[in-house]
């Protein structure tokens, strides 16, 4: 068995989230807001060997399910990212972290002279212009978004 299977085994109901990129399971973490705050079990695993020459991080969190919004958090930070989805201690569903062509609102546009930043109640839309490189740019202002410094809506 790898060490990975044993890191992230044994959980009843809700989410393992495997193959974080090392490095980036804190950023994931603070991007889908789980803290633990409401007493939920969650699991953090940092560079844990994957493969010969890699790392990866394991989010796995007791009763919880993402969202689509989660996902495409997930998607921009950790685009390796499997999603498991488990019940009753069965994994039911198995996802990756897909970037969809645009994402609506979550991502907040670093311009601050951008219209999406003023009073106006428009919201952000990125859209996704390399896949591969993850560049993502404001539909408005054509900003790019530096997913080091990731800010929400
Ligand atoms: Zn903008």
């Amino acid at each position: 068995m790898e060490h990975s299977e044993l890191a992230v085994r044994r959980i009843r109901e809700g989410t393992v989230i495997d193959h974080i990129d090392g490095g980036r399971g804190l950023q994931v973490l603070s991007a889908l807001g789980i803290d633990g705050g409401d007493g939920s079990q969650v699991t953090v695993a940092l560079n844990v060997p994957s493969g010969k020459f890699s790392k990866k991080d394991i989010i796995k969190v007791e009763g919880r399910f993402l969202r689509d919004d989660d996902t495409n958090k997930l998607a921009v930070i950790a685009p390796r990212a499997t999603i498991n989805m488990i019940r009753d201690y069965r994994l039911v569903e198995k996802r990756r972290a897909s970037l969809p062509d645009r994402i609506g609102r979550i991502f907040r546009c670093a311009n601050p002279g951008c219209i999406t930043n003023s009073r106006e109640r428009i919201e952000s839309v990125m859209e996704v212009v390399d896949r591969e490189g993850r560049i993502l740019r404001c539909r408005y202002c054509s900003r790019t978004l530096d997913i080091d410094r990731l800010r929400y809506n």
